[in-house]
């Protein structure tokens, strides 16, 4: 990453080198705080350190859900076409934004360190990927539907549920005993 390049926030701030973790480059913008990490330089990174675990860091107040997931798509700062926006984690309320042809992914302020603070900064090229974002969409549906169940039904009945299913899964004949549950004997 040797071009100088601007940041396409508001201000066009020049971005400048830096280190999100140790031995690992980006360029950071000093207006909004946003990190521009080459995909290329995070697999290097990954390789060199493969053992070398993160200092653990507070969740970063910084990371406003709302704002993060409502501004609107990125454009790459390199050819200025509209970056993926992608899920961080099932979990994580924020998006990450990658180009592709570049290589190139753009977290806003904070969105490093709340990878780090989640212990997912090692897995981002899991999670980039295409199985990974399946997998993401799938528990966070699944997460979802399990909130709208509490508020319908309470905690206590969701978490009895949450048990009864685990012990029916252990059975060897679940169909007989939820037969017997629903019709009695
Ligand atoms: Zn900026
Ligand atoms: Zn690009």
């Amino acid at each position: 990453m040797s071009r100088s390049l601007r940041c396409v926030c508001e201000a066009h701030t020049p971005l400048f080198p830096k280190e999100l973790s140790p031995g690992l480059p980006a360029l950071g913008c000093d207006t909004c705080r946003g990190d521009l990490l080459s995909l290329d330089d995070y697999r290097r990174w990954l390789d060199r350190f493969p053992q070398e675990a993160l200092p653990s860091t507070e969740l970063p107040a910084q990371v406003d859900p709302v704002s993060t997931t409502a501004t609107p798509v990125r454009k790459c700062p390199g050819c200025a076409q509209l970056m993926e926006r992608l899920l961080s984690g099932s979990s994580t309320d924020f998006r990450l934004d990658r180009c592709g042809p570049c290589q190139w992914l753009w977290m806003d302020a904070g969105e490093w360190d709340a990878l780090v603070a989640i212990d997912a900064a090692r897995q981002l090229l899991d999670r980039l990927s295409d199985g990974g974002q399946r997998g993401l969409r799938e528990i966070a549906a699944h997460q979802r539907r399990e909130a709208e169940l509490r508020a319908r039904h309470g905690d206590a009945i969701v978490d009895e549920l949450i048990r009864l299913r685990a012990w029916l899964a252990e059975q060897p004949n679940p169909d007989i005993l939820l037969t017997l549950l629903r019709n009695g004997w």
